[in-house]
C-alpha cells in the first residue's frame, strides 16, 4: 500500500453537501435538459450580448462549464451563420475536436459531418453544409493559406487558449490582424481559468466574460516520500482506492499511449487475480491514437455496482469532460516537447506537469461532488519541485513549420511579429537557417518556387523536401509511403506480451538493407498486395488502424502532388534513389559512426541508434535519422543508412567535402564478407 497524507484542499464555490449533478437517468430524459443544466446556460442571453457589442471577447469559465459545446451552438441559433457563413472553434488536441463535434453533433440532432463537422489533419469530417467547424489550431492556421482574411467566418472561437500551443499562439497574431481589418468578424478566446487577463491585454484591453464555476471542494492528498516507480505507484493507488474509497470514477493522468497501454494491462491484470473478491472495475484508457469507438467509451456511464478508472494522458486536464469522477490520481509528469536551439535537436520526454497543471487535475475531482486527489509525490516536491505554470510551446519547439508557413503568408518580418510571447531569438535564427539549407528561402529571406510548394504540403519541411525530391529521383510512388508511414509513426507494430518472440520475428522479417524507412515502405507494399487485408495485418503483428491511417493520409499527400508539381513515378525496385531523395529532405539529420560511437555530422552530438531499429546491429558509418527522441539516451528513431556522397549531391551547399571526411576511416574495423546489400 501506498501510504497518503491529507495536506490541503481545493477550495470549492459549492457546499460539499449541495445536490449532485443530474443523474444519467435524468440525463437520458432529455438532452436538451443536460444542455439546461451547465453552468454556461444561465449566462446565453448576457453572453450573446456581449459578443454582439465587442468584436473581441475573453470566455473564461471551469471546465466543463459548457463553453465548447454550447457557445457555438448559441452562436449557431442567434442566426451567426446565415448567408452560408461558418463558425471556427479551434482545439489543440485532433482527440478532443473529434469527440466535442460528435457530441454537438448529438445535441443538435444532426449528422457528423452535415452542418456540424470536425477537419484535422489528414481527416476532413465536413460538408458543403457544416457551418459549425471543429478543427484543430493547426487546420485553421493552414485556412490562412487560402483564405487569408477567414472570409467565409462569422466567428473564430480559439478555444483551450490557455493550453498555449505554438498553432494557438500564432493563431493569435494572424486572427488580432484579420478583425482590424473585418470589422464584423466576431473573435473569441476561451479558456480555463488561468492566465485569461493576458489574453485580454494582447487584445488590446478585450473585456472578459467570466462563466461562474460549479465546483466542489477537493482534498488534496500527498504522499509521505517520493514514489521511485511512477506507474506501479498508479497501480497500487488505483487498487487501494477501489477498496476503500465509497463509489465514484478514477482519472488517472499519465504521459503518453506506451505508459498507458501498460498501466491498463497491469490493472487489469491484477484485477483478473484478485477476481470476486473485489468489485467490478472498468478500465478504460484515452490517448490521441486510440480509435473513435473505444474513445466514446469513457463518456458511457458507468453500471451500478462497479467502478470505471479512466486513464488519460493530459487530454482530460482540460479538454474532455469525464462525468462522475470523484478520484483524481496524479503522479505528476507529463510528456513535454523541448528544444535546443543551438544543436537543432528536439526532444520529447516525461518531465514534472506545472503547479497550474497540477491543480486543473485535481479540479477534475470536484465537478459533480466533493473529490479527492492523491498526488504521488510529497507536498515538499509540489511546493519546491514544480514550475508555477507551462512554459509556452513557442518556447520550446522549432519553428521550421511555421516560419515557412508565416513566410507563404507573406509576412516577412517576423521579429516584429506580434507575438503574445515571442520564441526566442536563436529559435528564429536557427528555422531560417534550415529553410534557407533546405532550398525554402533565398539568401535574403525570402520564399523561393520550392519554398511555397513546401509550404502547400501540411506537413514538416523536411518531409516536404523529401516528397519534391522524389520527382527528381523519380520515386514518388515509394516516397508517399515513406512519408505516410512516418505520418503514423511508432505505432506500426503490434507486440501483445504473451507473444513477444512471434511478434518481433515477424517484424524482422520485413527488414531490408537499407534501414527503417525501407522497413516502412516494405510493410506497406506487402499489405497492399494483400487487399489492404485485416487478416494479413493479424498475422503479421501490423496494427491495422495505423495502416489504414497511413493509407488516408498517402492518398491526401497524392492529391496533392499535381499542385507541388510532382509526378507519379516508381523507383522499380531501384531502392537508391528512394534513399536519395529522403536524404534530399533528411541532410540535417546526419550522423557518422566515430570510434565512440554515432556523432551527429554537424554538431557532434552523440546520438544513438534505437534498439528497435533494423540498423541497430549494422552500424553503417553513415546514416540519417527521422527524430531524437531523449529518454534515457539520445536516440534516433527511424534510421536510414546513407552514403556521405550523397550529402554532396543533394546540399552541396550545406556540406563541404572536407567535413565529409574520414579521418578514422582506416582504422576502422573492415567488414568481413559480403554485407547483405551485395548479397542481396
Ligand atoms: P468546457 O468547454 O467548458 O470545458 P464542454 O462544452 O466541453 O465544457 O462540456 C460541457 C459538458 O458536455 C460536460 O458536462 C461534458 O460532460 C459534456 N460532454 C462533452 N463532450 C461529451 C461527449 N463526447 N459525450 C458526453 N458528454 C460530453
Ligand atoms: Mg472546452
Amino acid at each position: 500500500t501506498i501510504e497518503f497524507v491529507r495536506a490541503t484542499q481545493l477550495q470549492g464555490d459549492e457546499e460539499p453537501s449541495a445536490p449532485p449533478a443530474p443523474t444519467q437517468a435524468q440525463q437520458k430524459e432529455s438532452i436538451q435538459a443536460v444542455r439546461r443544466s451547465l453552468p454556461v446556460f444561465p449566462f446565453r442571453e448576457e453572453l450573446l450580448a456581449a459578443i454582439a457589442n465587442h468584436q473581441v471577447l475573453i470566455i473564461e469559465g471551469e471546465t466543463g462549464s459548457g463553453k465548447t459545446t454550447q457557445i457555438p451552438q448559441y452562436l449557431f441559433e442567434e442566426g451567426y451563420t446565415r448567408k452560408g457563413m461558418k463558425i471556427a472553434c479551434t482545439q489543440p488536441r485532433r482527440v478532443a475536436a473529434m469527440s466535442v463535434a460528435a457530441r454537438v453533433a448529438r445535441e443538435m440532432g444532426v449528422k457528423l459531418g452535415n452542418e456540424v463537422g470536425y477537419s484535422i489533419r489528414f481527416e476532413d469530417c465536413t460538408s458543403e453544409r457544416t457551418v459549425l467547424r471543429y478543427m484543430t489550431d493547426g487546420m485553421l492556421l493552414r485556412e490562412f493559406l487560402s483564405e487569408p482574411d477567414l472570409a467565409s467566418y462569422s466567428v473564430v472561437m480559439v478555444d483551450e487558449a490557455h493550453e498555449r500551443t505554438l498553432h494557438t499562439d500564432i493563431l493569435f497574431g494572424l486572427i488580432k490582424d484579420v478583425a482590424r481589418f473585418r470589422p464584423e468578424l466576431k473573435v473569441l478566446v476561451a479558456s480555463a481559468t488561468l492566465d485569461t487577463a493576458r489574453f485580454s491585454t494582447f487584445f488590446d484591453d478585450a473585456p472578459i466574460f467570466r462563466i461562474p464555476g460549479r465546483r466542489f471542494p477537493v482534498d488534496i492528498f500527498y504522499t509521505k516520500a517520493p514514489e521511485a516507480d511512477y506507474l506501479e505507484a498508479c497501480v497500487v493507488s488505483v487498487l487501494q482506492i477501489h477498496v476503500t474509497q465509497p463509489p465514484g470514477d478514477i482519472l488517472v493522468f499519465l504521459t503518453g499511449q506506451e505508459e498507458i497501454e501498460a498501466a491498463c494491462e497491469m490493472l487489469q491484470d491484477r484485477c483478473r487475480r484478485l477476481g470476486s473478491k473485489i468489485r467490478e472495475l472498468l478500465v478504460l484508457p484515452i490517448y490521441a491514437n486510440l480509435p473513435s469507438d473505444m474513445q466514446a467509451r469513457i463518456f458511457q456511464p458507468t453500471p451500478p455496482g462497479a467502478r470505471k478508472v479512466v486513464v488519460a494522458t493530459n487530454i482530460a486536464e482540460t479538454s474532455l469532460t469525464i462525468e462522475g469522477i470523484i478520484y483524481v490520481l496524479d503522479p505528476g509528469f507529463c510528456k513535454q516537447k523541448s528544444y535546443n536551439p543551438r544543436t537543432g535537436m528536439e526532444s520529447l520526454t516525461v518531465t514534472p506537469c506545472s503547479k497550474a497543471s497540477a491543480n486543473q487535475r485535481a479540479g477534475r475531482a470536484g465537478r459533480v461532488a466533493a473529490g479527492k486527489c492523491f498526488r504521488l509525490y510529497t507536498a515538499w516536491a509540489y511546493q519546491h519541485e514544480l514550475e508555477e505554470t507551462t512554459v509556452p510551446e513557442i518556447q520550446r519547439t522549432s519553428l521550421g513549420n511555421v516560419v515557412l508557413l508565416l513566410k507563404s503568408l507573406g509576412i516577412h518580418d517576423l521579429m516584429h511579429f506580434d507575438f503574445l510571447d515571442p520564441p526566442p531569438y536563436e529559435t528564429l535564427l536557427l528555422a531560417l537557417e534550415q529553410l534557407y539549407a533546405l532550398g525554402a528561402l533565398n539568401h535574403l529571406g525570402e520564399l523561393t518556387t520550392s519554398g511555397r510548394k513546401m509550404a502547400e504540403l501540411p506537413v514538416d519541411p523536411m518531409l516536404s523536401k523529401m516528397i519534391l525530391a522524389s520527382e527528381k529521383y523519380s520515386c514518388s510512388e515509394e516516397i508517399l509511403t515513406v512519408a505516410a508511414m512516418l505520418s503514423v509513426n511508432n505505432s506500426i507494430f503490434y507486440r501483445p506480451k504473451d507473444k513477444v518472440v512471434h511478434a518481433d520475428n515477424a517484424r524482422v522479417n520485413f527488414f531490408l538493407p537499407g534501414g527503417d524507412h525501407l522497413v516502412l515502405l516494405n510493410v506497406y507494399t506487402q499489405w497492399a498486395e494483400s487487399g489492404y487485408s485485416s487478416q494479413w495485418c493479424y498475422e503479421n503483428f501490423v496494427q491495422f488502424r495505423s495502416m489504414r491511417r497511413a493509407r488516408d493520409v498517402r492518398e491526401q499527400l497524392e492529391g496533392l502532388l499535381e499542385r507541388v508539381e510532382v509526378g507519379l513515378s516508381s523507383c522499380q525496385g531501384d531502392y537508391i534513389r528512394v534513399r536519395k531523395a529522403i536524404t534530399a529532405g533528411y541532410f540535417y539529420h546526419t550522423a557518422r559512426l566515430t570510434r565512440s560511437g554515432y556523432r551527429t555530422v554537424k554538431q557532434q552530438q552523440t546520438v544513438f541508434i534505437h534498439p528497435n531499429s533494423s540498423l541497430f546491429e549494422e552500424q553503417p558509418r553513415w546514416l540519417l535519422y527521422h527524430e531524437l527522441v531523449l529518454t534515457t539516451k539520445e536516440f534516433m528513431r527511424q534510421v536510414l543508412e546513407i552514403e556521405s556522397s550523397w550529402l554532396l549531391e543533394v546540399a552541396p551547399h550545406y556540406y563541404k567535402a572536407k567535413e565529409l571526411e574520414d579521418p578514422h576511416a582506416k582504422k576502422m574495423p573492415k567488414k568481413i564478407g559480403k554485407t547483405r546489400e551485395e548479397l542481396g
